[in-house]
């Protein structure tokens, strides 16, 4: 691959969450062409060790103390380096035997990693939205100061990559990204208000971690998306249109300014855009299971409803006003879905408590990843103290 004799060495971050556990066994798929040098995970340590004996990394990276003692202790007989600390996710990033960073970190604490990784010149495929939604004007502007290619991993995103190949030099008129609409989809004001953990927890078409799953049921997964597009692909907001296809068929589309109109289409499984950010340019033969179109005799197409799912509308507006705006919303974002899956707030205080944080927020705009991270924690101890 990359016309180098060897082959491409991938630094695998967030290993133990589901799209980390669904990229190593894509991964696993091509060992005359992926080398898999580290996995790294915060803190669920028995998964770890399992991961560690199966796939063989040459380096293991626990971010908590205490789950990286256990995980060093039970691979001491297998030749395998394990680091402790946030700090070594970026130490693996600059090391030599890494050509890619594929990052599949939930949430703002991708972003030093990703950031890094893209400073060391490395290739990133990014699953995390978060670092984009939080940074996307530091990240973008250094990866073209270091000719650093970002490769997208979230499905949406990857339709649109995908449907821009070979079009170089054609403006984009609009981008449309889909959404299932989540379980809620049609619900009214008062059954919202009724929405339990349970209920939240099941997504009807794909199969991902509690967080995502969570803001794909608040739309607030299609506004983190909107943000993340505007970024990779140097589309302004107002040309990022959002529609709902329930059965998750059509993955996204470009519309071009001829008019015409290019999507991708596929079952609904990660695996298929994991495996193309990772083998790109190549498309490499695969088993995944294939669609059928007598399988899905109507694919349907509807409007969002902002109204009862205003999250999607925040985002939008966050992004418009720029600045430390989506940082802070995503920093009560993640605040609210963590306190919503400990049961402490209801399902219908989420937008809520997102709105009211933005509300105080003073607008500013940081320069340094060390800025959005400090105005992240501002934001969320502020919450916590009820401010
Ligand atoms: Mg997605």
């Amino acid at each position: 691959m990359d016309g180098q004799e060897h082959k491409r060495r991938i630094a695998l971050l967030g290993s133990t969450g589901s799209m980390g556990v669904q990229s190593l066994q894509v991964i696993a798929q091509y060992p005359d062409l992926l080398q898999l040098e580290v996995i790294a995970a915060n803190s669920s340590a028995d998964l770890l060790i399992q991961q560690a004996r199966t796939y063989k990394p040459n380096i293991v990276v626990v971010v908590q103390e205490e789950a990286y003692k256990k995980v060093k202790a039970a691979l001491a007989d297998e030749d395998i380096k394990v680091f402790c600390g946030e700090q070594s996710l970026c130490d693996v990033c600059e090391m030599e035997c890494v050509d890619m960073v594929l990052s599949c970190i939930v949430g703002v604490a991708g972003l030093r990693p990703a950031y890094h990784a893209i400073e060391c010149g490395k290739q990133l495929a990014l699953a995390n939205k978060e670092t984009l939604v939080v940074a996307g004007e530091l990240m973008t502007r250094k990866a073209k100061e270091n000719k650093t290619p970002i490769y997208p991993v979230d499905s949406e995103h990857s339709a649109i990559f995908q449907s821009l190949a070979g079009e170089h030099f054609n403006p984009i008129e609009k981008l449309i990204i889909t959404a299932s609409g989540g379980p809620f989809r049609g619900w009214s004001k008062e059954e919202l208000e009724k929405v339990t953990l349970e209920m939240a927890l099941k997504h009807p078409n794909w199969n991902m971690g509690p967080k995502v799953t969570i803001d794909s049921s608040t739309l607030m997964n299609k506004g983190l998306e909107v943000i993340e597009a505007k970024w990779l692909f140097d589309v302004p907001i107002q040309n990022i249109e959002v529609v709902v296809h329930p059965q998750s068929i059509v993955h996204s589309l470009v519309q071009f300014q001829d008019g015409s109109i290019k999507a991708q289409l596929g079952l609904p499984d990660m695996k298929l855009p994991i495996q193309y950010a990772i083998t790109y340019p190549f498309r490499l033969e695969n088993n995944f299971p294939r669609l059928n179109f007598s399988d899905y005799p109507q694919l349907t197409f509807e409007k969002p409803d902002l109204e009862n799912f205003p999250c999607l509308h925040i985002a939008y507006e966050a992004s418009r006003r720029g600045g430390n705006l989506p940082c802070v919303m995503n920093a009560a974002n993640e605040m609210a879905v963590r306190w919503f899956l400990e049961g402490k707030i209801r399902y219908a205080d989420i937008p809520v408590l997102i709105e009211n944080t933005l509300a105080k927020a003073d607008y500013c705009v940081p320069q340094s990843v060390e800025e959005y991270l400090e105005i992240d924690r501002q934001t969320k101890q502020r919450i916590c103290m009820g401010e």
